[in-house]
């Protein structure tokens, strides 16, 4: 191994505005428990994207001077005195959610469930450097085959397994809401756990054209110009569909998927809306629907099922549309910005 610099190349938030700023920081410190990781290659996430415009839920939620970016691959650099999982040299990526040990639901080991979570690039320093600390807990060992920037999108890969997997899809009729990168994946997992049909709405022709590179099998639809019903009777559909999964955060996209979903449908809501929006209850209690909200993913339950799927033949390699060397941060985001993306990923050999 050698020597590790004392220094490292970050992207923080350095002023209260939008940007992002490359800065030379120490390298983290780690404590026992702890694992520090070179960081081969950073995805952009959509909270990213608020974090760097700067938008009012940044403002209440994150610190200036912290480096951002949560989505992420690398090596293992250097572990702490008490880590025996993983080793210097291991590929790995990490859950990006740091529990605590106190609550009801930390110590119950549902540890997604913890309300005193921090989350790594959002209030804890991530993953925009060269090297970031990680609990070992925390830490995710990849296979030899699984390539880095695969391992860089398992961050929003794992929200999209755990909204689609909620519910039992096998044979059932899913419909998707928003083809933003989550609602995608999402379709391409529901395509490879054994759902019947999938259908994924948008009013973006861009990103349903682009969402069907990704999940072939999945019927796209631009819900401004064709009518839900017209094209669940052109694919066979006679009732509604069994199971919904929210991704848009959009009112007129959830009272849609009320509308057409079967009696008795599931519905699990990811998407978050900007702000309260009304819902028509009645039809909620008349169709006896079940609606389940989704944050994160489980730990680690859900990291095993993504794992395993891709091991035997999920690919969402097409997923990945773009590649920068990380000092090109500056186009990735304007990039970003455009909305004409998929994941756009960030090379931190080339800083
Ligand atoms: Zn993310």
């Amino acid at each position: 191994m050698s020597a590790l610099p004392k220094t490292m190349k970050c992207l923080t938030k350095a002023e209260a505005k939008k940007g992002a700023w490359l800065e030379e920081r120490p390298l983290p410190k780690i404590e026992p428990d702890e694992v520090l990781i070179k960081i081969e290659r950073t995805a952009i996430c959509g909270t990213d994207m608020h974090i760097y415009k700067w938008d009012d839920w940044a403002a209440n939620n994150v610190p200036t001077g912290l480096i951002f970016g949560h989505e992420y691959s690398g090596y293992v650099a250097a572990i702490g005195s008490t880590v025996r999982r993983v080793k210097v040299g291991d590929k790995v990526t990490g859950e990006g959610h740091v529990v605590g040990n106190r609550s009801r639901n930390a110590r119950a080991g549902r540890f997604h469930l913890d309300p005193d979570t921090k989350g790594i690039g959002v209030n804890l320093p991530g993953a925009f450097a060269e090297y970031m600390a990680l609990p070992e807990f925390n830490v995710i060992p990849l296979n030899d085959k699984l390539p880095l920037e695969i391992g860089a999108i398992l961050d929003p890969l794992g929200n999209a397994v755990h909204t689609a997997l909620s519910f039992d899809l096998v044979g059932e009729d899913v419909l998707i809401t928003g083809a933003g990168p989550i609602g995608i994946m999402a379709a391409a997992v529901a395509e490879e756990a054994g759902a019947r049909r999938v259908v994924l709405t948008d009013v973006n022709d861009w990103r349903l054209e682009f969402a069907s590179k990704v999940a072939p099998q999945t019927r796209m639809v631009n819900v401004a110009n064709e009518k839900l019903w017209d094209v669940m009777h052109e694919i066979g559909m006679n009732e509604g569909f069994d199971v919904g999964l929210e991704m848009s955060g959009a009112e007129p996209a959830f009272n849609q998927m009320i509308e057409h979903m079967l009696m008795g449908g599931n519905i699990a809501m990811l998407g978050i809306p900007a702000k309260p929006y009304p819902v028509d209850w009645g039809k909620i209690v008349g169709k006896a629907l079940t609606v389940r909200g989704i944050y994160g993913r489980q730990m680690y339950e859900t990291w095993y099922k993504m794992l395993a799927l891709l091991d035997s033949g999920l690919d969402v390699s097409n997923m990945i549309t773009h590649r920068f060397p990380a000092r090109d941060f500056q186009a990735a985001f304007d990039l970003m910005e455009t909305g004409k993306s998929g994941k756009v990923i960030l090379d931190w050999n080339e800083i």
